[in-house]
């Protein structure tokens, strides 16, 4: 008899995500009434926007129920053209533009239309550990190179060149980072874009946390906007999750060049149909109404992010890069001799504190901390994880 839960091909065998199993398994230790501070998913604490909520109770009771074409309403795809040329300096048109049920759904899609067996990706470590998965789960093999702190983590143009094979496909830049927070600065992205010109690889473009950016020495940059050359070559992904505090609404998009547009609408039209018709309604009002509210989110994770760098960067054993954007610390803490994973787990068990271990971001003497939560939370963070590392001292 054949052996039914035996793999076969790549999809069945991908490692659950880290960053949604412990932001589950915190919330689900506070239900049952632990004093648990989740500083763990990458999850905005406010509450949508009244105006995005209302435009989507306008769109249910005009009867907006029905099917849009599966890369999305044209009313949205509009706005989005508009706000890559307002906002990014990207020209791109409606056929370009592919709207998806999150932005994660917008990466896989775009890698799955790309890459399979045969061809290499490269990921800059620490990455987000979606990432490598994807790219497994489409037969493609993980080329990952490591970035130094040293360097605000960023790809240099040298280590790109010297990853780069016959067979490199694609390379996934994600900026402000995921989990590190660096913003690329401009000259990076300019010389990685020259390597990618001349050596004929593509390039992802992750920029969800594009509005989230603090240091006006530090402002995102979309590498298509740098010159014509490196925008035909560029798949741009963005969402609504971060930027609007829409997490749960489950709405994405990107650009690409046409010919990947259509082959990522094709996938789409047999995988996941169109995003919710009156989510998509209210994502237009986000795009135009929206900048206000974004403005004051924005101002709050500044001030968040002040406040995590200060308090972190003071316990003893503990680095950390002043992060620039998204809202992610990222810590060094290989001076403990503990891996990541183990490291996390007794900081749970002994304080009731969930972060996420850097293993899977690929970076093992690493923690993430998210800053998408209270100050209080960080402050009582803050001062479980300074008792944690001062006892792992002793
Ligand atoms: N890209 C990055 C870098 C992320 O951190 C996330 C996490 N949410 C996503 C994409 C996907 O976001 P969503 O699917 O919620 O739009
Ligand atoms: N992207 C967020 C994070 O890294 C949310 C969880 C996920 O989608 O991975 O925490």
């Amino acid at each position: 008899m054949q052996d039914l839960q035996k793999v076969s091909g790549f999809m069945g065998d991908l490692t659950p995500s880290a960053t949604l199993a412990i932001a589950a398994m915190a919330k689900s230790l506070k239900q049952q009434g632990m004093d648990v501070v989740s500083l763990s998913a990458g999850e905005p604490d406010f509450d949508t926007p009244e105006v995005i909520k209302r435009a989507c109770i306008d769109a249910l009771n005009q009867g907006k129920v029905y099917y849009t074409p599966a890369s999305g309403l044209m009313e949205l795809k509009q706005a989005i053209v508009e706000k890559f040329a307002a906002d990014n300096n990207i020209k791109t048109s409606v056929n370009q533009v592919v709207i998806a049920p999150g932005a994660k759904f917008s990466v896989f899609s775009a890698i799955a239309a790309l890459c399979g067996p045969g061809d290499e990706v490269i990921i800059p470590a620490p990455y987000w550990l979606s990432y490598p998965e994807m790219v497994k789960a489409t037969g493609a093999k993980v080329v990952a190179v490591e970035t130094k702190a040293e360097n605000n983590y960023e790809l240099t143009a040298e280590q790109l060149e010297a990853a780069i094979t016959p067979n490199t496909k694609l390379l996934i830049l994600t900026t402000p980072s995921n989990p590190t927070g660096a913003v690329y600065r401009k000259e990076t992205l300019e010389a990685i874009a020259r390597v990618a010109v001349v050596r004929n690889i593509m390039v992802l473009a992750d920029e969800i946390y594009e509005k989230l950016v603090y240091d006006a020495n530090a402002p995102h940059i979309s590498i298509a906007s740098l010159n014509p050359e490196i925008a035909d070559l560029t798949i741009t992904c963005n969402g609504f999750s971060k930027t609007y505090s829409m997490t749960g609404w489950r709405l994405g998009y990107l650009t690409a060049p046409l010919w990947l547009a259509k082959r990522i609408i094709a996938f789409q039209s047999h995988s996941t149909s169109n995003p919710t018709t009156f989510v998509q309604w209210a994502g237009i009002t986000a795009l135009k109404e929206a900048s206000a509210d974004v403005e004051r989110m924005r101002k709050a994770f500044a001030e968040r992010r002040d406040l995590i760098y200060n308090l972190i960067s003071e316990i003893d054993g503990v680095k950390c890069i002043r992060p620039q954007g998204a809202f992610y610390l990222f810590c060094d803490i290989s001076s403990f001799g503990l891996k990541s994973d183990e490291f996390c787990e007794r900081l749970l068990a002994e304080e009731m504190l969930a972060v996420i271990p850097g293993k899977g971001f690929g970076a093992d003497g690493c923690i993430r901390l998210s800053y998408a939560c209270s100050e209080s939370m960080i402050r009582e963070a803050a001062r479980r994880l300074a008792k944690f590392c001062a006892a792992l001292r002793k």
